[in-house]
């Protein structure tokens, strides 16, 4: 009665989990597969306590538990796949459940020994573990909480391959009606016990850190955009230049400012500029690169740290933005008007402060505003400044109409 009642403290265990990792999912509107831990969490204590409970000649007794705890097997492997990106293969998934579920059927209907079904179901489960195992090590990017997980999946495989072989060794024959008397029983209830703790606090760890990232990234966001807002900005340049410039890599920086735009406030009114500053923030957003930085750091202006990037290229990409911007229809505005933008560029020298590379692109962008507008000027290489008279006293059209 004492070892009925302790064989239950895994699956209540296993269902606190399912709650919590759905209570983060809802409420911490996470990715789903956090969902997916927590749905694996309910189909493992359901196979747990299949076991623990049926009558120990029942015939469904390992088919049911084989097809649960394969559920729960699938469910998290998926799951922990999907949160770096990757896709399991799922027919090969199904194909080991098939091959391990008829071997299980052929081994059930020729003896009562049990010892075939635990290496067959376990080879089954060991073979899913590899390639979820496999799958996990093709994602691009692995940090401290990516190798926890990938340990544990390792863990998981070697215990489901070695552990059966090993605990049969000692207790080779196992008749159905002492299964649960067995010391492989007992061995199996310790080892799930403690593979169910690992897992959840290995997952829990990756779940609240996700949450406080997704957190700290939400208030470091401008919301009009989606891009870094200033302060944000600001203290990753503070991080990244320096490391560029520990590591001897070039960074460039681009400064964006829209052309006359106190005169599309004036004359499509606010709600039509906020559009055009939000599509603009998207635009920048889908031309730079994944290592590239990009924030609004003003009203309509806008930075771009380009990591890696000499002054050329940098110049090349904000003449790229630059041409796409002033293709740009906006929302709220005449149909054959274009806004346009005028752009700053920079690239840190030995030694440069942030602050000394943003003075030196903003440079060049007032130079661009003072050379005409709709252009790219590059601080590295320096061009006279055209007119004295500041762009701002100039009577220009407010914007480009096309022809
Ligand atoms: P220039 O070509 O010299 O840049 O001319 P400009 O009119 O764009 O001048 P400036 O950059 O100094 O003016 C920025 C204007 O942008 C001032 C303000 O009315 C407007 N602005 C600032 N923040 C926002 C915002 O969040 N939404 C909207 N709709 N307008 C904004
Ligand atoms: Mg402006
Ligand atoms: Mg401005």
């Amino acid at each position: 009665m004492q070892t009925q009642i302790l064989g239950l403290l895994t699956p209540l265990m296993a269902l606190l989990f399912a709650v919590t990792f759905a209570l983060f999912w809802k409420l911490g509107a996470m990715r789903r597969h956090v969902l997916g831990f927590a749905i694996g969490y309910v189909f493992f204590a359901a196979g747990y306590l299949v076991t623990h409970l049926a009558p120990p000649d029942a015939l469904y007794l390992f088919h049911a538990t084989q097809l649960l705890y394969s559920i729960a097997v699938f469910l998290m492997l998926f799951s922990v796949c999907e949160r770096v990106g990757q896709r399991i293969n799922l027919p090969l998934m199904a194909g080991i459940y098939g091959v391990s579920a008829l071997a299980l059927a052929i081994a059930v209907g020729v003896t009562n020994d049990v010892a075939p079904r635990l290496i067959i179901v376990n080879t089954g489960y060991g073979a899913m573990y590899m390639v979820g195992l496999a799958t996990l090590l093709m994602a691009p990017r692995r940090g401290p909480v990516d190798h926890a997980i990938l340990a544990v999946i390792a863990l998981g495989a070697i215990d489901f391959l070695v552990r059966p072989n090993l605990t049969l060794m000692y207790q080779s024959s196992i008749p159905d009606q002492a299964y649960r008397e067995s010391f492989y029983y007992s061995i199996i209830g310790l080892v799930l016990g403690v593979k169910s703790v690992l897992g959840a606090m290995v997952l829990m760890g990756a779940t609240i850190f996700e949450w406080t990232t997704s957190l700290r990234e939400s208030s470091e966001a401008d919301p009009l955009t989606g891009l870094q807002n200033r302060a944000a900005f600001e203290e990753t340049m503070h991080a990244i230049l320096p490391k560029a410039q520990s590591e001897g890599r070039p960074l460039s920086l681009v400064v964006a400012d829209i052309d006359h735009f106190k005169q599309v406030n004036d004359i499509w009114g606010h709600q039509s500029g906020d559009k055009a500053i939000s599509s603009f923030g998207k635009l920048i957003n889908e031309m730079v690169r994944n290592c590239d930085k990009a924030g609004r750091i003003g009203g309509e202006e806008f930075c771009i740290a380009a990591y890696n990037c000499p002054n050329e290229p940098a110049e090349r990409l904000a003449e790229r933005i630059r041409q796409a911007f002033a293709q740009l229809a906006h929302e709220g505005l005449s149909n054959d008007i274009r806004l346009t933008a005028s752009f700053g560029v920079a690239t840190a020298a030995e030694g440069e402060t942030y602050e000394q590379l943003f003075a030196r692109a903003d440079a060049a962008l007032y130079k661009a505003k003072s050379n005409g507008r709709n252009r790219v000027e590059n601080a590295e290489r320096p061009s006279p400044i055209t007119t004295s008279i500041p762009a701002m006293a100039q009577a220009e059209p407010v914007t480009e109409r096309r022809a």
